[in-house]
Formats: C-alpha cells, sequence, structure tokens
C-alpha cells in the first residue's frame, strides 16, 4: 500500500445538457442552450482526488468512441492514470433536461459503463495493491465494484462505497466489504429502507436528532464509518466502537462551508473524491478534520459550473481556507 494514492472504480459519462424555459412534456418540442462536458459518478470522483491533490488512478470501461477519447485526453490533463476496459458498446452518456427553475429530468445510456468486468478490475490489481483507498460507487456492475473491493481488502487499503445514485440495490455482500460509506439523504433513506428495516423521510433526515441518525448508521454499517453527506449543511459521522479514527468520538456533525452555490452538481463527487484523497495523504489525521477537508472542497465545487470540470484544486482550497 502507498501513501497518497488513490483508485477510483466507476463511470465515465459524455454529459449532453439541455437548458430550456421549462422541460419539454411528452410530444413537445422546445429551443433551448445545449453544452456537453464530461461527467459520470466515477470520473468526476477521479477528478476531485487528483486535483485535491492524490495520486489518482481510474479504472473505468470506454467505448472506440469520441467519448473515449475525451476521456483520455481529460486523463491525460489532470495527470490521472487511466486504466481503460475497451468496450464495444459506445462510451456512456447522460442526456440531461434543465428547466430555468434549475429543475431536471435526466437519461443515462450506461454503454461501455455497464460492460466493465470483474476480471478487467482484477487484472488492475497492482493498482490498487498501491493504493491506500479505493473509491467505487454504483454507476457500474455489482460484481465489478464487489471485486474491487475484495482486492482493495486483500491490499490492506480503505474500501470507501459511495451507494450512488439511490436507485441501484446494494446487495448485503457489497455492504459487507465496505470500511467508509458516503451516503446523501436519499441513498442513506434508500439504504436504510433496504438494509436496516426502517422507514425515514430523506427530506427530514437532517432534523432527526443525533442519536437516532447514529443508531441507523450503526444499524446499517456495524463495522465501519458512515457518512451521510447533508447538502449545505454538511455531514453527520458514525463511527464503529472500534473505528474512531483518532477523535474519540462516536459520532458528530462537521458544519458545511458557505458557499456561493451557482450549480450542485457533482458536490457529493467532489466531497468523496476529496476525502478519499485527504484519507490517503495523512490516515493518522482526526477523521472530523478529513471531513472538515472534504466540506471545504464541496463548497467550492459549488462556485463553478459542471461536474468534473467544476472540482477545484488543492492550492485553491488552501488558499481560501487555509492548510
Ligand atoms: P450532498 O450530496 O448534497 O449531500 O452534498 C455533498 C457535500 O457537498 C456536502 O456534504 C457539502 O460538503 C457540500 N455541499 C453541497 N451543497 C452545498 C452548498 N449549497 N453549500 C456548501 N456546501 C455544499
Amino acid at each position: 500500500m502507498a501513501a497518497n494514492r488513490v483508485t477510483v472504480v466507476g463511470s465515465f459519462n459524455v454529459d449532453h445538457v439541455w437548458t430550456a424555459a421549462a422541460l419539454p412534456r411528452p410530444g413537445e418540442t422546445l429551443a433551448g442552450r445545449y453544452h456537453s462536458g464530461p461527467g459520470g459518478k466515477g470520473f468526476n470522483q477521479a477528478v476531485a482526488s487528483a486535483r485535491a491533490g492524490a495520486s489518482t488512478s481510474f479504472v473505468c470501461a470506454l467505448g472506440a468512441d469520441s467519448g473515449g477519447q475525451l476521456a483520455r485526453a481529460l486523463a491525460v490533463a489532470d495527470g490521472i492514470d487511466l486504466r481503460d476496459q475497451p468496450s464495444d458498446a459506445p462510451t456512456g452518456t447522460a442526456g440531461i433536461f434543465v428547466g430555468s427553475d434549475g429543475a431536471n429530468s435526466i437519461v443515462i445510456g450506461p454503454g461501455a459503463n455497464a460492460a466493465m468486468t470483474p476480471s478487467f478490475v482484477d487484472a488492475q490489481r497492482a493498482a490498487m495493491a498501491e493504493s491506500a483507498v479505493v473509491l467505487v460507487q454504483l454507476e457500474s456492475p455489482v460484481a465489478s465494484i464487489t471485486r474491487a473491493l475484495q482486492l482493495a481488502g486483500e491490499a490492506g487499503a480503505t474500501r470507501m462505497l459511495n451507494p450512488a445514485p439511490a436507485n441501484v440495490e446494494v446487495p448485503t455482500e457489497l455492504l459487507a466489504l465496505a470500511d467508509l460509506l458516503t451516503p446523501n439523504e436519499t441513498e442513506f433513506a434508500a439504504l436504510l429502507r433496504r438494509h436496516g428495516g426502517d422507514e425515514v423521510d430523506a427530506a427530514s433526515l437532517a432534523a432527526l436528532n443525533d442519536e437516532l441518525l447514529h443508531t441507523h448508521c450503526r444499524r446499517l454499517l456495524p463495522h465501519g464509518t458512515v457518512v451521510v453527506t447533508l447538502g449545505a449543511a454538511g455531514c453527520f459521522v458514525s463511527h464503529a466502537p472500534q473505528d474512531l479514527r483518532g477523535d474519540g468520538l462516536q459520532h458528530y456533525r462537521v458544519a458545511g462551508e458557505a458557499a456561493q452555490a451557482i450549480d450542485t452538481t457533482g458536490a457529493g463527487d467532489a466531497f468523496n473524491g476529496a476525502l478519499a484523497a485527504a484519507l490517503a495523504r495523512d490516515a493518522q489525521r482526526p477523521f472530523a478534520q478529513q471531513v472538515k477537508f472534504a466540506n471545504r472542497y464541496a463548497a467550492m465545487s459549488t462556485e463553478n459550473a459542471g461536474a468534473a470540470a467544476a472540482m477545484p484544486r488543492l492550492a485553491d482550497v488552501i488558499g481560501r481556507f487555509g492548510g
């Protein structure tokens, strides 16, 4: 295991974004503004990890098309060690409609992302063996990310599972492999419904008392740490008794940082990539400080438009908040 190295296993998408006065109704044709850019939770998190200062490998699957070329060029630009499985399927895409009130409708074409195989992940064993943290999400086949966390465990790396998006089922075996789980409110509510036997309302989660949140987290991941991200409010952290990570506290909140947010797309990805990078840089630092850094990093990402393109650089975060 090498300090300051992160491997992200996940998706790359080309986002196609149309902004119009309203979302189109069935059968309706509207004129609007168009832009496209890189996305996919895996890639966004890899860019955040790299820009937050960690040597970063990104394991993904790409098509033999312009989207794949874009991913390769962007990885070079950010110094990311790209390990892509070539696929006959097109590179992943997302079609995003945004109305003037900010509401959106999204269709994802997973394409090559859905074709990443456990054996390709196996072939990246060396990258995982050299990483202090391995970070996965749910936009790639569950069998492949399960394999990634198994290899990470064998290598002694911290296994970080960002259970996003919320509509993907997380098998119990996958949950059991994670050392660190980072749901947002919607994902946390979905996990509790499936694994905790509890019904909680995502919208009122931040208002729950800390003891109750902690109890929910413990039921979900008895052996590890859960960080529930709460948007502008920051996060709630719950540690397993054997895993207090230098803070001595079982649970606490870490307040969000003030930001002039213009676009919160990818804020969760910024948070995850930055937290992975912080843990890889200095595992001995109290966990609350690592989370504080991730909050700062994610807050700054909301001040720029786009997903991967919005990720700030370590120097900017230090310039704004100090070291
Ligand atoms: P979320 O996925 O919405 O829970 O956001 C993930 C993380 O991004 C949060 O834990 C915050 O650190 C940060 N964040 C999101 N929205 C904002 C905001 N409006 N202002 C500041 N930080 C934010």
